[in-house]
């Protein structure tokens, strides 16, 4: 049963950052206005994740640590869409458990009393009561250290943290009204004020340099959607000269959820076209919104791919959008 389970978590628990964007997750849907997460080493060391949302009481903490539990009542739509319930139900917390040892301190908000768990390899090995404000904490430590193998697969500690900061940025992107923030070893990457739009949120996370070059893309003229497609298209591009220079950076939001989506990279390409700076590369942050039936993100779930039921019409919609937003600037 323990090997059948580490086998199991193996696949789910990739890497540090996926832990991460699980409790992420959790935080966000435990309706959290503030998250931090805190990460030391390549994050096998630790990973803690504090969040003011709604809590647990002692008995929703030991049954959201079970196989198969979730509090969540997900309708079919979700499912099939795939887009509003990425990755697994009710599993997260089991699995993590199952390949680290794990603290969870959690309060429900009004009044009632905290209570911490602890967990190693899976086995409870204490509860107790725990003083805190309202919201939960979770810490993982010692991720791996009962599943060798996967702790080999990993990479270097800058490479792994390198990961959990896509997938923290990821996110505070997408909720520029949480704050959140991120520190490495003890040291503060970025923190977002929660109380902004995407622009602030741009601000904290890249920083003044790439936040004061970005041109807004859609909004208003999006709204209209010519076409009636029901595909809208906002964000914020990078301004041709300004861009960073390592390498293009695109990233994709698809009714609210982070995706890769290589129509969409290349749209944004070609919307640049010959305007690009040599050596320069695009930087975009784009939110889609499609119906909900003319888009798979089941292509690979753990990847994040998403596959469009139209693909010109998107690629089109894209570059014709980024394209406009540069002419509006004078480009
Ligand atoms: P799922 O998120 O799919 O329900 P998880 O294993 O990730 O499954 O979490 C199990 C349950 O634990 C959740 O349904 C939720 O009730 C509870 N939970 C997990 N994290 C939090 C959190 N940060 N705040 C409040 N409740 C949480
Ligand atoms: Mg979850």
């Amino acid at each position: 049963e323990q090997t059948v389970q580490r086998i199991a978590a193996g696949e789910v628990v990739e890497r540090p950052a996926s832990v991460v964007k699980e409790l992420v997750e959790n935080s966000l849907d435990a309706n959290a206005s503030r998250i931090s997460v805190r990460i030391d080493g390549s994050g096998t060391e630790r990973i803690a994740i504090e969040d003011d949302g709604i809590g647990m009481s002692e008995e929703d903490v030991q049954l959201a640590v079970e196989e198969h539990t979730t509090s969540k009542i997900r309708d079919i739509d979700d499912l099939e869409s795939g887009v509003a319930t990425l990755g697994f139900r009710g599993e997260a917390l089991y699995t993590i458990g199952a390949v680290s040892r794990l603290t969870i301190r959690t309060k429900p908000r009004g009044g009632e009393a905290g209570t911490e768990l602890r967990l190693a390899g899976g086995k409870a090995e204490e509860i107790k009561p725990a003083g805190r404000p309202a919201g939960t904490t979770v810490e993982v430590t010692d991720l791996f250290f009962n599943t060798p193998a996967r702790e080999k697969y990993l990479k270097t500690d800058s490479t792994e943290f390198s990961h959990v900061n896509r997938v923290v940025t990821q996110y505070a992107l997408a909720n520029p009204n949480v704050a959140f923030s991120l520190d490495h070893d003890g040291r503060e990457i970025f923190s977002t004020t929660g109380q902004g739009d995407l622009q602030s949120a741009i601000l904290s996370v890249y920083g003044r340099e790439v936040a004061t070059a970005m041109i807004a893309v859609g909004n208003e003229r999006s709204e209209g959607d010519e076409d009636g497609d029901g595909l809208t298209v906002s964000g914020y591009v990078s301004h041709p000269e300004t861009t960073r220079s390592t390498r293009e950076y695109v990233a994709t939001y698809v009714n609210g959820r982070y995706v890769r989506s290589s129509v969409v990279r290349e749209a944004v390409l070609a919307a640049y076209g010959n305007q690009l700076a040599p050596d320069r590369y695009p930087f975009a942050v784009l939110f889609l919104s499609v119906p909900g039936d003319s888009v798979d993100v089941n292509v690979h779930p753990r990847k994040m791919e998403v596959r469009f039921g139209d693909e010109a019409s998107v690629r089109e919609t894209v570059r014709d959008s980024i394209a406009n937003a540069l002419l509006d600037d004078g480009l």
